[in-house]
C-alpha cells in the first residue's frame, strides 16, 4: 500500500472468520466473491477501531489469493473465498507493500486533493501484479469538497480490476453522489462478550480486567486496545466509580477536590464523563434489570445503592452529564463546568 503517515501499524487479522463481530458484513462480501460480482466501489460505515480496515485488508486479500480456503465451520456456504494469509500476494498485502494497493488516509485535518491526483495518475496506468487493484480511502470523511469532487469523477469512470472501499464513521458525512455509487456496508459495535473474549485469548487478560475494558470499549477493538495500553486508565476508572459512589452515599453539597483532579488532565475529562454516564446508567437499570448493568465488576454495589434510588435525581444527574460534556465540546472553560457538574451531582443526591 502507498501514501501517506501517522497510524501505528497493526497486525491484521488474516481470514475473514478472524474478524470479531461482523460475521453478517464479511459474509456479504464472501458471497460476492462467491458469486464473482464484486462491487466497484464499497462504504463501510461504523465506529472507529470495529474491523472495517481489517475488512478491507482481507477483502483484497481474499481477491488476489491463489491458494484461497473455505469460510470456518458453520459458515452459510463452502465456497473457497477465504484469503490463506500465506500466499505472495496476501502476505505483500496484509503488510501493506503490495504495488497495486493504495491506501490513502488523511494527511493533517484532511484527504487533500493532491493525495487523489496522485492516486488518479497511478490509477491511469494497467496493474502491476494484481488481479482486483485495492484502494482503500480512510476516513473518507475527512475529504474536502475538491478532493471528494476529483474521487467521484473517478468513480464514475472506474478503472477496470479496481475495488475502492471508503471508511468512515457515518454516511451522512460523505458527498450523497459519492455514497450512491458505492455498496454500502454498516459495521456493528462489537458485542462486549466477544471483546471479552477476544482480550482474554488474544492478549491474554484475566477476565476480570477484560471485562471491565470490554465495558468501556464501546465496541472497539481499537478502543479497547488503547486502554489495555494504558493502565492508568483503569486506575483513574476505579478512583471515578468509587468518587461516585461517595457523592451518592453522603451528599457533601460540594467536593471540588474531585471536580480538580478531574479537571486537571485535560485528555482525561471525555474519558471521566464516560465513565459517569454509563456508572449512571447502570444505577438506572440495575434494580429491575441487573443483568444490563456494563460495569459487572460493581454489580453488587450498584445493585445495593440502586435500592433507595430518587429516579428522578438520577435522571437529572445524567443530564448535567451530558450538559457538561456539551459545553466542554462547545469550548467552555472545562474545569468551571466540571465543577458546575461536580455540584450538581452533589446538590441533587437524595439515596432514601
Ligand atoms: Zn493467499
Amino acid at each position: 500500500m502507498s501514501t501517506s503517515s501517522n497510524s501505528r501499524p497493526e497486525k491484521c487479522p488474516v481470514g475473514f472468520h478472524e474478524i470479531i463481530g461482523q460475521q453478517r458484513q464479511t459474509g456479504m462480501l464472501a458471497v460476492s466473491l462467491q458469486k464473482k460480482e464484486v462491487p466497484h466501489a464499497m462504504l463501510f460505515t461504523g465506529e472507529e477501531g470495529i474491523g472495517k480496515k481489517s475488512t478491507a485488508i482481507n477483502f483484497a486479500m481474499a481477491c488476489n489469493c491463489t491458494h484461497p480456503r473455505p469460510l470456518a465451520d458453520g459458515a452459510a456456504f463452502s465456497g473457497n473465498v477465504n484469503p490463506c494469509g500465506d500466499c505472495r500476494p496476501c502476505r505483500k498485502i496484509a503488510s501493506g507493500i503490495h504495488p497495486d494497493c493504495y491506501h490513502v488516509k488523511p494527511s493533517g485535518a484532511h484527504i487533500k486533493i493532491e493525495q487523489i491526483r496522485i492516486l488518479c495518475s497511478s490509477l491511469a496506468l494497467r496493474p502491476i501484479e494484481a488481479s482486483m487493484r485495492m484502494v482503500l480511502i480512510s476516513d473518507a470523511h475527512l475529504m474536502n469538497a475538491e478532493s471528494g469532487n476529483a474521487l467521484l469523477k473517478i468513480l464514475e469512470e472506474p478503472p477496470e480490476k479496481t475495488v475502492f472501499i471508503l471508511t468512515s464513521p457515518e454516511a451522512a458525512d460523505i458527498l450523497p453522489t459519492i455514497v450512491s455509487r458505492c455498496r454500502h456496508i454498516r459495521f456493528n459495535p462489537i458485542p462486549e462478550d466477544l471483546l471479552k473474549a477476544y482480550l482474554v485469548e488474544n492478549h491474554g487478560m484475566v477476565a476480570q480486567n477484560a471485562m471491565v475494558i470490554a465495558s468501556m470499549a464501546n465496541g472497539s477493538i481499537g478502543r479497547a486496545l488503547a486502554i489495555k495500553d494504558d493502565p492508568g486508565i483503569l486506575v483513574h476508572r476505579k478512583r471515578v466509580l468509587e468518587q461516585m459512589e461517595m457523592i451518592f452515599r453522603k451528599p457533601s453539597g460540594r467536593d471540588l477536590s474531585f471536580a480538580e483532579t478531574i479537571s486537571q488532565d485535560r485528555k482525561k475529562i471525555d474519558l471521566t464523563l464516560e465513565i459517569m454516564k454509563s456508572w449512571l446508567r447502570d444505577l438506572a437499570v440495575s434494580r429491575y434489570f441487573p443483568d444490563r448493568v456494563c460495569n459487572r465488576d460493581v454489580k453488587a454495589r450498584l445493585r445495593d445503592l440502586s435500592k433507595n434510588i430518587d429516579m428522578d435525581g438520577l435522571i437529572k444527574k445524567t443530564n448535567a452529564v451530558w450538559q457538561a460534556e456539551r459545553a466542554i465540546k462547545g469550548n467552555a472553560n472545562a474545569r468551571l463546568a466540571i465543577e458546575a457538574l461536580v455540584m450538581k451531582l452533589s446538590e441533587q443526591s437524595k439515596t432514601s
